[in-house]
């Protein structure tokens, strides 16, 4: 028997020819996709402008299948966290976090992560393999189908498990499939893709139009190469570079994420040293007090300190936020997230 094709892994040109070679018209994809994504109509046969012939085809040809959800966690702060069983029984996981008229989906792009950064869970578990398209898509769906009616998803950031450019060809797709206005419609300025600094990638962010999020993490390459090792490969010069010339190409302000790890990342001169190296890149920081993980080997920074760091970078005239963390109570917060074999 023929292998089903995941129908959540076609743009519509490749939609076009499959429907091509089962002989059908070019213009039956955009048929389908409405059924799809503009309706959520997923059962074939109530796609009442197909004939019923080819409707009777279509089972058999597609793959409309979505990862599996296995846990769903929700936190007293209304987060929401959702762990996945994909085909090969290997498991990501995506979070649902509210926030002032917003609903963000923070999606997975790999099971497990090779960057190794030192102060993230996820790297604990090496990377296994990465994501398929219609796998980032297939959490978006799963995802979307628990919200009650009249309640949606307006944001989707790529800061699950995983480094979404590490995977550009599944996640760019993903991307286009979100985008498209056959496929979900969602603007490009409410997706946000992650990296830890693969800094020759970054113009494929800048040309797909979304918002870059760049872990930052540190302010001089001894530090920042100890904890986040790609930047051994792409210094901090090169990365803040390719980060101002995301901003002067796409007129949009990066995000720069910086966790606060005690003794560490916390200090006030750090502040200071962060406000001078960020300063001609147009940006916005987020700072991001650490989530304590087990043997992770870093603390959480007092709360005294938090505020004393944060009041630096405003008092220098940094457009910074300070996170609110989210989900802690279910481990869905910032670098926490894993699969629950790894927590057990
Ligand atoms: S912080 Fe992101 S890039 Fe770094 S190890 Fe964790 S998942 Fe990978």
């Amino acid at each position: 028997m023929l292998e089903k094709i995941p129908f959540y892994n076609l743009n519509l040109n490749e939609l076009k020819s499959v429907l091509n070679g089962l002989g059908k018209e070019s213009f039956r994809a955009q048929q389908l996709f409405r059924w799809i994504y503009g309706l959520g109509v997923t059962d074939f046969n109530h796609m009442s402008n197909l004939a019923k012939d080819f409707r009777a085809e279509l089972p058999a040809k597609f793959d409309l299948s979505l990862p599996e959800i296995i846990t769903h966690q929700k936190s007293a702060d209304g987060t929401q966290k959702l762990l996945f069983r994909l085909f090969d029984q290997k498991s990501v996981e995506a979070v649902l976090i509210p926030s002032e008229g917003r609903l963000t989906l923070c999606l997975s792009s790999e099971v497990g992560c090779n960057m190794a950064c030192k102060f993230c869970f996820t790297a604990k578990q090496k990377l296994q393999r990465k994501l398929e398209a219609h796998e980032i898509v297939g959490q978006y769906l799963a995802s979307a189908r628990l919200l009650p009616s009249g309640e949606k998803i307006t944001n989707i950031v790529f800061m699950g498990m995983g480094e979404p450019l590490d995977n550009p060809e599944q996640v760019f797709k993903a991307i286009e499939i979100f985008n498209s206005d056959w496929g979900l419609n969602l603007s490009k300025k409410k997706i946000t893709v992650s990296t830890s600094g693969l800094v020759p990638l970054i113009p494929l962010v800048t040309k797909s139009g979304t918002r870059l999020a760049v872990s930052l993490n540190a302010v001089d390459d001894e530090m920042r190469s100890q904890i986040m090792p790609i930047n051994k490969k792409w210094p901090l010069q090169q990365l803040l570079d390719a980060c101002r010339q995301h901003a002067k190409d796409s007129g949009d302000k990066v995000t720069l994420e910086y966790v606060l790890l005690e003794g560490i990342t916390d200090s006030i001169d750090s502040a200071r040293k962060l406000y001078q190296i960020t300063k001609n890149v147009p940006c916005k920081i987020n700072i991001i007090p650490f989530n304590e993980h087990p043997n992770s080997g870093f603390k959480r920074p007092s709360e005294a300190q938090i505020v004393a760091f944060h009041n630096e970078l405003m008092r220098l005239g940094a457009h910074v936020l300070r996170r609110k963390t989210m989900g802690r109570d279910i481990s869905a917060a910032c670098g926490q997230l894993t699969t629950a074999a790894m927590r057990a």
